[in-house]
């Protein structure tokens, strides 16, 4: 029978969304297969997440150590690798620090190993079929990985919905004593903390987000308006600040800031999975584009095909009207 581990990454004390989003992904995968979350890091942090984490999973494996403490993926490997079983479907986030677990985890186990994965399409004796996204996700195309001997699958966060439910009443695990020897060559040096900048779009609860469809530095005005008319803040795209139109503070994304607004409207930006790897916490969104086959239209919840030069000042109008 399949066994199914994934792995829960968190911040301070904060486990990161894609814990929830893990268990609609495994029952995709193998609806009766039991799911293990495994966390890695040292003392309080470790514990109060793991302990929080048997609200959603029953079986919870914890790995304790000093050097866990700080996300370096080779001793994280290590850690792993002694500690799941070699035949496990292991699910890792398709995010920086999973990019970087995962490849090798997967080497070191013997294992089948699939990346940026969004959605899951049947398991066949032990062919499991994936869903991932190319051209920017313009295109789908399905992948067939043989788990007979375990894999490893790195999971694009936000693409399955996150269980709702709580409830589990699952336990801790303690596995620190199983994890050996972790030394390793590569050393953590430091965390550095993106600087905040003039706004904090984090904290925002309605984003005007602009993308390349703004076309010049100069309309940044007219999102402005914009945004001052309904009280929300401008953010962007990675184009925009990499024109310095913007401060790379306000980009949104895998390599920006990750946003949690109530509304979010993003103007002239094609929906690449960077981007949207950015927007947490389902937000309302409204999207407007030039192009009707933008891939943005897949996760809007309001789509207009328009021009946003001509669509923004108008908007900004009638609300000042109202
Ligand atoms: C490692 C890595 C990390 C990355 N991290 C990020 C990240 O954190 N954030 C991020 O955003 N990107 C990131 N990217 C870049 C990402 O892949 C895309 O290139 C980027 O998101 C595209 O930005 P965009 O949608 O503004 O531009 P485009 O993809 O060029 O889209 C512009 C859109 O505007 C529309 N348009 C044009 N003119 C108009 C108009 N007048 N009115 C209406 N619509 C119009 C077009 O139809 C098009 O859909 C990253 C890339 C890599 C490789």
């Amino acid at each position: 029978m399949t066994a199914i581990y994934a792995y829960i990454p968190f911040v301070g004390e904060t486990a990161s969304d894609i814990a929830a989003e893990y268990l609609t992904a495994a029952k995709k995968i193998d609806a009766s297969a039991p799911v293990t979350a495994v966390l890695t890091g040292s003392e309080e942090a470790l514990n109060k997440v793991a302990e929080e984490m048997t609200n959603l999973y029953t079986e919870v494996i914890k790995i304790d150590h000093a050097d866990l403490a700080y996300p370096n993926a080779e001793v994280v490997r290590k850690a792993l690798v002694n500690t799941i079983p070699a035949d496990a479907v292991f699910l890792a986030p398709h995010d920086t620090f999973g990019m970087d677990l995962a490849p090798g985890l997967s080497v070191k186990m013997d294992s089948g190993y699939a990346a940026d994965l969004v959605d899951f399409d049947g398991l066949d004796d032990s062919t499991l079929t994936a869903v991932r996204q190319e051209l920017g996700g313009a295109v789908s195309t399905h992948v067939t990985i043989d788990i007979s001997q375990g894999a490893v699958l790195t999971v694009r966060p936000g693409s399955f919905a996150p269980v709702e439910e709580g409830g589990a009443g699952g336990t801790v695990v303690d596995k620190s004593s199983d994890a050996g020897d972790l030394s390793v060559k590569r050393k953590f040096i430091e965390v550095v903390v993106a600087e905040v900048g003039d706004v904090d779009i984090t904290k925002s609860d309605v984003l005007i987000s602009i993308g390349r469809g703004i076309e010049d530095e100069d309309n940044i005005e007219v999102a402005q308006e914009l945004a001052e008319a309904m009280n929300a803040v401008v953010s962007c795209s990675r184009p925009i600040v990499d024109a310095k139109w913007l401060e790379k503070s306000r980009q949104v994304g895998t390599s920006g800031q990750t946003v949690k607004p109530k509304v979010y409207m993003a103007m002239g930006i094609s929906g690449s999975f960077q981007h949207l790897g950015g927007i947490k916490g389902n937000p309302f969104i409204v999207a407007v584009n030039k192009n009707p086959k933008a891939p943005i239209f897949q996760v809007a919840d309001v789509g207009i095909v328009e021009d946003i030069l001509d669509f923004m000042p108008e908007l900004t109008d009638a609300i000042k009207d109202l």
